[in-house]
């Protein structure tokens, strides 16, 4: 049976071809606003191809910082490359059972992830995940946008937070209102920082509960268009 054979049936998530993983929860409300969060360095502890639920480490602060956007509406959607399971590192069912032991950890505290959609392809992995420059790896756009078809986003209003700066390029090749990057070293922080413009706001925070501290409190996903 192979990888996609295994994920196939199971509601709400699936593996689209042999590199791609898609999981959208119940629709919600159209055209909201989402936070788009890597999940490596943000969400969890980057251990350098995450494969093992022991190795599972949620960073202090992020499951609450979830739960505050569970609890305004706003919809959280996880966008993570997979190159180790391009490269052959770690399969399917690994990412799986990481992200089982992620949704508990959170849930624990009352978080919720709306969407996770994931992206193996590499351009140095194995046939037939090798594959570079693929639309949906960052920082290309395609994760955030497909995520955008499958739940009506309103992705201009949007806005993602990640610990490299092809995060946040993706997150402006989709046209997001802007991104935050978490504890960047000097390199990221550079590359971060030639990606604003003016139709793009850089951001920058010591993790990511003080990224949605400071989104929150300025109304990012606010509808203010309404009133
Ligand atoms: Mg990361």
């Amino acid at each position: 049976m192979t990888d996609a054979g295994l994920m196939t049936g199971q509601e709400g998530q699936m593996i689209d071809d042999a590199g791609l993983w898609c999981e959208v929860g119940p629709a919600v409300s159209p055209r909201r606003a989402a936070l788009f969060l890597d999940r490596d360095g943000v969400i969890v502890t980057d251990t350098h191809y995450l494969c093992r639920v022991e190795d599972m480490r949620v960073i202090a602060g992020a499951a609450a910082a979830i739960a505050r956007c569970k609890a305004l509406q706003i919809p959280v959607v996880v966008v993570t490359n997979q190159a180790g399971i391009g490269r052959g590192y770690y399969d399917w069912s690994a990412f799986h059972a990481v992200q089982d032991a992620l949704k508990a950890a959170l849930a624990v505290e009352g978080a919720h992830l709306d969407g996770v959609l994931a992206c193996a392809y590499h351009a140095e992995g194995r046939a037939p995940l090798r594959v570079g420059n693929h639309p949906w790896r960052k920082p290309n756009p395609g994760m955030i946008v497909e995520a955008a078809r499958r739940m009506q986003l309103d992705l201009p209003r949007s806005w993602i937070v990640g610990d490299r700066s092809h995060d946040l390029a993706a997150g402006a090749a989709a046209r997001l209102t802007g991104g935050t990057l978490i504890e960047g070293d000097a390199q990221e922080r550079q590359a971060a920082a030639k990606l604003a413009s003016a139709r793009f706001i850089v951001d920058t925070a010591s993790d990511l509960s003080a990224a949605v501290a400071a989104l929150l409190d300025r109304r990012q996903f606010e509808d203010r268009g309404r009133f």
